[in-house]
């Protein structure tokens, strides 16, 4: 009984797979085409060719064209000015230093700066330092950050012989998720964050449906590796998930007087 249950089994689903209807591999816009696998179409392919696409071609991108930024890189700094920023608290002009050796560094006290385009999923390339003489400790430290959307924290700090929490370290997403390594230069060298972030969306009814994720190379490690956030960052509190569009890209001022530099800061939208 078992046997022919079996055998009945497999040609009812056998029957079902013949009905399928193959889409035709067409290239609408630039949504990445899918290829049909055999799962869905039921017929192994015998040719090469069966499981090959041509649309859509992706477009052409130059690496390093512009200053090290790829050639559809929004460059948000370089060095020269503040041109793409302001004072996060109250839109003014930045107050921040402007270096000659192309960075910018932490004006202590006088607040975080923001773009002044707000953006929705991207992949983000900026490089920090913290500085070569050391003051203070734990997350008194060098501390910075930046955040996505203008809430979503990638901590920023030196924790070279200076341990911390966890989940407030270097690469971590603040209070949220753990860095998979811990992998600063030493203090006083450039690291680099190459992050890849997709926002949370949200329905009419302001409920988040789908959580963000950040993705983070510290200095070529993988550090974030697509991790869900939970909502916003707070030093204190639980997560929030407040509907919202796309937000700017800022930078702490930690307000400790943590002297910490930028330089090279691009930006590609997703
Ligand atoms: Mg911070």
């Amino acid at each position: 009984m078992k046997y022919v249950f079996t055998v009945f089994l497999g040609l009812a689903l056998f029957s079902c797979k013949e009905k399928v209807e193959v889409a035709p591999l067409e290239a609408k816009d630039n949504t990445p085409q899918e290829i049909v696998y055999e799962e869905y179409t039921g017929v192994e392919p015998t040719k090469p060719e069966e499981t090959e696409v041509y649309e859509p071609v992706p477009p052409t991108v130059q690496p390093y064209a512009n200053n090290g930024a790829p050639s559809d890189a929004i460059v948000l700094f370089d060095g020269k000015n503040f041109d793409q920023w302001i004072s996060a608290k109250d839109s003014t002009s930045v107050a921040w230093h402007l270096n000659k050796d192309g960075s910018m560094t932490v004006k202590d006290r006088s607040g975080d700066i923001q773009t002044k385009q707000n953006f929705g999923s991207v992949q983000l390339h900026l490089e920090w330092k913290s500085p070569a003489d050391i003051q203070r400790e734990g997350q008194n430290r060098a501390n910075s950050g930046v955040f996505l959307q203008g809430i979503y924290e990638v901590q920023i700090l030196d924790n070279n012989n200076n341990d911390t929490y966890v989940n407030g370290q270097v690469g971590s997403i603040y209070k949220q998720h753990v860095p998979l390594a811990k992998a600063s230069v030493p203090s006083g060298e450039w690291n680099s964050y190459d992050i890849i972030f997709h926002e949370p969306v949200f329905n009419d009814e302001g409920k988040k449906i789908r959580s963000g994720t950040i993705t983070v190379i510290h200095n070529g490690v993988l550090v974030q590796d697509h991790a869900e956030i939970k909502g916003t960052t707070p030093y204190i509190g639980w997560p929030k998930n407040e509907a919202h569009g796309k937000g700017p890209i800022k930078l702490q001022d930690h307000g400790d007087n943590s002297r910490v530099s930028f330089r090279n800061i691009w930006v590609r939208e997703l």
